[in-house]
């Protein structure tokens, strides 16, 4: 029976050709939530056994942008460098310092020490999987102080492994191009202003709402004024309304300029921190010196 013969052999020769496009390398992924325990070894060696933490927020962004919006911008930042550098991301990670914000709904702020022992147990949890590499990116303005101060902490105890804080320059290809792109007053951009409204625009336009951007003020309403004198409320003295700068300025032009600046140099550090092999060096010679 030639005619059926044919037919059971083209059946085997379709299940093969389906069975194999699964067996077709894919990428190894950067997301250690997408990885498979079984391409662990794989992650650890392409990367150097480096791990990006992404540190976000939850907290009000104006009347405009959401709520995840520092979330978002380091989820991207992380997504897009690893692609031409590649490293482990880890996951989520939306813990940091927002007291600020409290007044506001949305915001996500834990108590100071669990802030604290989240941030040191997730770091020694990356560390125990095997990474010697932590390379923290942050898009949270309320952030770089606890996160420069938990580093300097580091020199407490010794580990394993090296935690380094990746921060994009404000160098002359940034500000030559602000003075092309950008609109408002920079010194009053900070926060769901100009700038970071249009980096949501360029990454995620479905969440941004700019017909409600001018709905409340963005200024500093200078309501304390001490000099030289730095207070937890001054934020709030000035910004009630947890918006710094004019949303309705954005472009996803200026976004998208913001976006790939960041991204470059990101993608540049985490190529010269794979190369690094001074800072664990120095940081195991200096815990050898220290008086035990
Ligand atoms: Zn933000």
């Amino acid at each position: 029976m030639p005619a059926l013969y044919k037919r059971f052999v083209s059946t085997i020769a379709l299940s093969l050709l389906l069975n194999t496009s699964f067996l077709i390398a894919q990428p190894l992924h950067s997301r250690w939530d997408e990885l498979t325990a079984s391409d662990w070894p794989k992650a650890l060696k392409e990367s150097n056994e480096t791990c990006i933490l992404p540190i976000g927020i939850l907290e009000k962004h104006g009347p405009h942008v959401p709520i995840g919006s520092d979330l978002i911008k380091v989820r991207e930042w992380a997504a897009r460098a690893t692609k031409r550098e590649y490293a482990v991301v880890f996951p989520d990670f939306f813990y940091g310092q927002i007291n600020e914000a409290r007044h506001q709904p949305g915001a996500f702020a834990l108590p100071e020490r669990v802030v604290w022992d989240l941030l040191e147990a997730t770091c020694d949890e990356i560390g125990r999987n095997g990474f010697k590499k932590i390379v923290i990116i942050n898009g949270h303005g309320g952030n770089p102080e606890m996160i420069r101060y938990f580093i300097q902490t580091r020199l407490e105890k010794q580990r394993n492994y090296a935690v380094y804080f990746f921060e994009a320059p404000k160098d002359s290809i940034y500000v030559n191009n602000l003075k092309v792109l950008h609109k408002s007053n920079q010194a009053g951009d900070q926060h769901a202003g100009e700038r970071e409204t249009s980096e949501l625009l360029f990454l995620r336009p479905d969440l941004v709402k700019m017909d409600s951007a001018k709905n409340q003020s963005g200024e500093n309403q200078r309501r304390l004024a001490i000099p030289n004198v730095y207070t937890a409320i001054h934020w709030y003295a000035s910004f009630p309304n947890h918006y710094a700068g004019e949303g309705a300025a954005a472009s996803q032009k200026l976004g998208e300029f913001l976006t790939e600046h960041t991204v470059s140099n990101l993608a540049n550090a985490l190529k010269a921190i794979k190369a690094d092999t001074k800072t664990l060096q120095l940081q195991n010679e200096f815990f050898n010196r220290v008086l035990k």
